[in-house]
């Protein structure tokens, strides 16, 4: 189990139930010793598995017979240094009730305080340094616990009970606000009046800076928009409290429970059509990202406030977060009016998770704060301790030991040597925490990826792994399953064996190995990385196969364009800088672009997201796409799915169901590869991964079609079916074939 007051409720239930003995931590978890009359001892071990404290996770419980030795008392073992490491770190976790009653009652002498905690909320993986998991190991090793917390911290019956952070406004972190106004003012009411009238507030939260402001002024928003340089990428919306969100989104149960649960991730919630947000908080989107206060300051700061903030992270557009004070004051001084920051130093930069939900469970886009470094199980131990290097947009790593997997927190685009750093450091941090020294290194196959060249300089048994793959590999370990199955992998890029870049694969996979059963027709990317940034480049490559040279000059994309289309579309004829992909992300920006939903992106998918936004979901109709080839080897000629388009658009189709129609073509497509695949193998479970799968429409009528013909199928629950993933996969393959 994870420690997060497992000893002090273990010793109180010892103490009510009359028994003698100890708790202590050690290598394998905790371990209990109890001695007393036969009842009860069984009432314990029944209450052991019945009502453990609400954020431990037991995986097992083991019992056997120990000799008697006579104890009278119960006591907790003090935890040895060098041993127990592991089972000590846990996420950080959202302020409780408790806690929070303690905010709101005047009588309390934590009233009002912003770092408010105790053994079931507050800071935890942001702030240790080290292990064991002591205060002295943590950024709050430098505050000295006055004799009320020191009280607390040694009084077993206490909430408090050796919680490492505990603290209180006379010994604890203090408040402060840079900015405009009264200096002698109170922080929290001078950053309230800033927000009021309409300014930029930089905060210093958990694991890293935000960025705030008022969520219904649309200046402000603008304001923090532009000089951020983040021109339409959504904001996330924090509201004061559950029924504050309900008045910006529609949530379900399922949303409920994740919105307040204690890793408080952003939900991507339905908007609702009168959500009193500003217009630049997430431009033409139909969902809205939405978190709850998760840190006393957060609950603090919404209360006064009474409207809901946005609440971005605190960093110039593609940037890591700022997490360091000196950092965050010189990168966000051009950005934020004021900052109210405090002086409990943050160990470990790591952003807000974002989850969605699918059919009543989590779909994580980006799993980070709140769930890491909690690890995942993996079916079956790997007999070496792997380290697996990531990919690199949305980056992570994989630690693994024995059958825990550690994926880190969400290290950002590894294309700097910021970012760069922030991953080798994070991986040092991890080898301390989970005491492990990795003696096979997996990595992705492209060789310019900055994880690629340093897992080449690492010291150890290297295992390449083919991108799609693991992404595939990524949905197997994610729902403990081993294979094979068909995997279905689409996503913008990845190196493919035969060194071109593939990104619409169907897979016949185990966690060892792969064949490749079929993908997307390739198809030129002219002008290589610019046809990423520039969807209409894809749509002209894709309407001039489609049209055999001969496009519609009638056609909007083309008119949009013309003054480049015949330039790109000689390039994708000659070759040259054109790489080949079988990309499924392509494909779909092609057809957007064809569509008019946008001609060039400013942030990743951005054109994927918005025609699933355009698509109306009362349309079933589906475009149809024959499989080309036989036996083994088939490919999807996604050039009929771009004609389709094209040829709707002419004829005066609704755009709207022009989107859903190639929506539904493409879950067709699943479908179809995945009957073609069943056919040559008997393979009845699928597997959907890769950062198209984001898209909950084509996920929702991919499932549906899938399940409809027999199919059982399995999607991402734990980590994101996006690159954010695919350390998880490359590190259950290696483990896998260190097996053999
Ligand atoms: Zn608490
Ligand atoms: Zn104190
Ligand atoms: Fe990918």
């Amino acid at each position: 189990m994870q420690g997060v007051g497992f000893r002090p409720f273990v010793y109180g239930l010892a103490t009510r139930l009359g028994l003698a003995g100890l708790v202590g931590n050690d290598e394998r978890g905790v371990f209990i010793e109890v001695e007393g009359g036969s009842a009860p001892v069984e009432q314990f071990l029944a209450a052991l598995a019945r009502d453990p404290p609400p954020l431990a996770v037991i995986e097992r419980i083991s019992t056997g017979p120990a000799p008697v030795t006579g104890r009278t008392a119960f006591v907790i073992a003090p935890s040895a240094t060098g041993e127990g490491r592991r089972a000590l770190v846990s996420p950080d976790v959202a302020t409780c009730a408790a806690c929070l009653r303690d905010l709101a009652d005047p009588a309390c002498r934590r009233h009002g305080y912003a770092f408010t905690n105790c053994t079931d909320c507050g800071p935890r993986f942001t702030i240790v340094r080290d292990v064991p998991y002591d205060r002295a190991n943590t950024t709050m090793a430098g505050f000295r616990m006055c004799a009320d917390c020191a009280r607390e911290y040694h009084d077993p019956a206490d909430r408090r009970f050796h919680a490492q952070p505990v603290c209180c406004p006379a010994c604890g972190p203090r408040l402060r606000f840079a900015g405009p106004g009264d200096p002698e003012g109170d922080p929290l009411e001078r950053a309230v009046r800033l927000l009021r009238e309409g300014g930029v507030l930089a905060v210093k939260g958990l694991g890293g800076y935000h960025l705030a402001a008022l969520a219904a002024d649309e200046a402000a928003v603008a304001a923090l928009r532009s000089r951020k340089h983040r021109e339409d990428k959504p904001f996330a919306v924090m509201a004061g409290d559950l029924a504050a969100a309900r008045r910006l989104c529609a949530i379900d149960p399922a949303e409920e429970r994740l919105l307040t649960g204690p890793a408080r991730p952003v939900v991507l919630l339905r908007r609702l059509p009168d959500a009193p947000v500003a217009p630049s908080v997430a431009p033409g989107n139909r969902w809205l990202g939405v978190l709850l206060p998760y840190t006393p300051l957060h609950h603090l700061l919404l209360r006064a406030l009474g409207s809901p903030i946005v609440l971005t992270s605190g960093n110039v557009s593609d940037e890591p977060i700022a997490y360091r004070d000196d950092d965050a004051l010189e990168r966000l001084g051009g950005i934020a009016d004021a900052f109210l920051i405090h002086d409990r130093p943050i160990h470990i930069r790591t952003d807000d998770s974002v989850v969605r939900v699918f059919r009543g469970r989590d779909l994580p886009i980006r799993r980070s704060r709140g769930y890491v470094p909690h690890p995942l199980p993996l079916a079956r131990a790997a007999p070496r301790p792997v380290l697996a290097c990531g990919a690199e947009l949305k980056h992570t790593f994989c630690l693994v030991k024995g059958d825990r997997a550690f994926v880190s927190h969400h290290i950002g685009d590894l294309e700097n040597y910021e970012t760069l750093r922030s991953f080798v450091e994070g991986v040092g941090h991890f080898r301390r925490l989970f005491d492990v020294v990795p003696e096979v290194v997996a990595h992705d196959l492209h060789p310019e990826y900055l994880s690629t060249k340093w897992a080449l300089d690492q010291d150890a048994d290297l295992v390449g792994v083919q991108h799609h793959h693991a992404h595939i590999a990524s949905c197997l370990a994610d729902n403990g399953v081993a294979g094979p199955v068909v995997g279905v992998a689409f996503d913008g890029l990845g190196y493919g064996t035969d060194g071109t870049l593939w990104g619409g694969e169907f897979l016949v996979a185990d966690l060892a190995g792969f064949d490749r059963a079929g993908h997307l027709t390739p198809v030129p990317m002219p002008g290589g990385a610019t046809a990423i940034r520039q969807p209409w480049r894809m749509a002209a490559a894709y309407l001039d196969l489609a049209y055999d040279g001969d496009v519609p000059e009638d056609l909007d994309v083309v008119r949009r364009n013309a003054g480049q289309w015949g330039a790109v579309v000689a390039l994708a004829r000659r070759g040259g800088n054109a790489p080949l992909t079988s990309s499924m992300g392509r494909l779909f920006d092609a057809a957007a672009a064809v569509a008019g939903v946008r001609d060039a992106i400013t942030y990743e998918g951005q054109a994927a997201v918005e025609f699933e936004q355009l698509a109306d979901p009362e349309v079933d109709d589906a475009y149809s796409c024959g499989l080309v080839g036989t036996g083994s080897g088939f490919a999807v000629p996604g050039v009929e799915l771009v004609r389709a388009v094209a040829d709707d658009l002419r004829a005066g189709v609704p755009r709207e169901v022009v989107a859903a129609r190639f929506h539904n073509a493409v879950a067709g497509i699943v479908a179809a590869g995945c009957e073609r695949v069943r056919d040559g193998t008997g393979l009845t479970t699928v597997a959907l991964s890769g950062g198209v799968f984001q898209n909950l429409l084509l996920l929702g009528r991919a499932v549906t079609l899938l399940e409809g013909r027999g199919f059982t199928v399995l999607t991402h629950h734990r980590v994101p079916p996006n690159d954010g993933g695919v350390s998880l996969g490359q590190a259950a393959v290696a483990a896998a074939r260190d097996a053999r």
